[in-house]
């Protein structure tokens, strides 16, 4: 972050303000972990807080310190509406352009609240006054601790704090797997044990919260999985009947595309999920090394994220999607199989 933004940002926080704090629709461990975190420093420095989701989150996350006093802006609209046309800082965390958020879109582009934005991902867009973006980190949680230092507060994290932040990074960083994991990570880590964050109850509380449902699921997740040993490919499919069947829940299929990088040659991972509701299916992309998932995701699937992760969607049938996927593939075969 550079110093002069760093430096309207201590401006602006140096009197108590109204402020709402925004992670993005389907809020994950990094977003929620990340505005919790901001939450509970602003609200220790007096200002008048709240955090703001655009829907729902998983029920992994809901132990989190402060996480029941989240804001829902499907659920409790007038209330979201209120506070976001209302505030005087709206800060966004984990996304990068506005369309991240949802139906609550519009009325962000409507506040005439100073944006501050956060977040790690690439190709982020102009709206924030003040921006804090960096694409080599590994999560937007690892970004709010190096806020805290800029805003000379790191003595001010407090076990709260510090569980937040852990429990983001940790997510974010697939248990400190992925490539973005440095040795600067690891020392905020250390330094976050220290703080009270409670390494081993998050993650048995992040992972080790399956129900038989859930883990029935993944098998049909796993039966229903495709290789395309040609192109060091894999995809899965979950229809709405399938995911009818075993009692989906939010946040049920998370992780399940990183199952197929485990196989051997595997270099392209992708999940396509159906949620007839918004009428669309939901995709994820993974890859190992240089294969740019990020690029391939803006270019076919309206979406986008990092290198190695990404998201998109498709209007077309599952049928139509799988196709048009696997017609995408030779064009590529070069860099998936070099
Ligand atoms: P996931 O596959 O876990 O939903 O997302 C992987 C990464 O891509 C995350 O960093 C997420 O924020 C980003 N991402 C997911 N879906 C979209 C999308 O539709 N558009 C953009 N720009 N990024 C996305
Ligand atoms: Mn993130």
């Amino acid at each position: 972050m550079n110093l002069e933004h760093i430096n309207a940002l201590k401006t602006l926080l140096s009197l108590p303000k109204k402020i709402a704090i925004i992670p993005h629709k389907n809020p994950d461990g990094d977003a929620i972990g990340s505005t919790l975190a901001l939450w509970h420093y602003l609200k220790g420095k007096g200002h008048n807080a709240m955090v703001v989701a655009p829907n729902d989150f998983p029920k992994f996350l809901k132990w989190m310190p402060g996480a029941e006093s989240i804001l829902n802006f499907e659920k409790e609209n007038t209330q979201a509406m209120d506070r976001i046309s209302s505030a005087e800082v709206i800060f966004t965390l984990d996304f990068n352009h506005l369309g991240r958020v949802g139906q609550m879109t519009a009325s962000l582009e409507a506040a005439e609240a100073t944006f501050v934005m956060v977040d790690h991902h690439q190709e982020p867009s102009d709206y924030a006054q003040i921006m804090y973006s960096d694409v080599r980190m590994s999560s937007t949680c690892e970004m709010v601790y190096h806020l805290l230092t800029y805003l000379n507060a790191e003595d001010e994290v407090t076990s709260e704090i510090a569980n937040c932040i852990y429990t983001g990074i940790l997510t974010d960083t697939g248990s400190f797997k992925f490539k973005s994991t440095t040795s600067t990570t690891h020392r905020i880590v250390a330094k976050l044990i220290d703080k009270g964050a409670d390494n081993t109850a998050i993650h048995s509380r992040i992972y080790d919260t399956n129900s038989p449902s859930r883990l029935h699921l993944l098998g049909c997740a796993l039966k229903n999985m495709v290789i395309l040993s040609e192109y060091n490919t894999t995809y899965i499919t979950l229809s709405q009947e399938e995911l009818d069947q075993y009692n989906f829940s939010k946040g049920d299929t998370e992780g399940f595309v990183n199952y197929g990088l485990t196989l051997e040659h595997i270099r392209f991972a992708v999940i396509f999920i159906e949620n007839r509701e918004e009428g669309i299916l939901k995709i994820s992309f993974r890859s190992v090394g240089d294969f740019d998932v990020n690029h391939f995701a803006r270019k076919f699937f309206e979406g986008g994220g990092h290198t190695n992760a990404a998201g998109g969607k498709s209007d077309a049938s599952m049928a139509e999607t799988t196709r048009y996927f696997e017609s995408l593939l030779p064009q590529f075969k070069k860099a998936l199989t070099l």
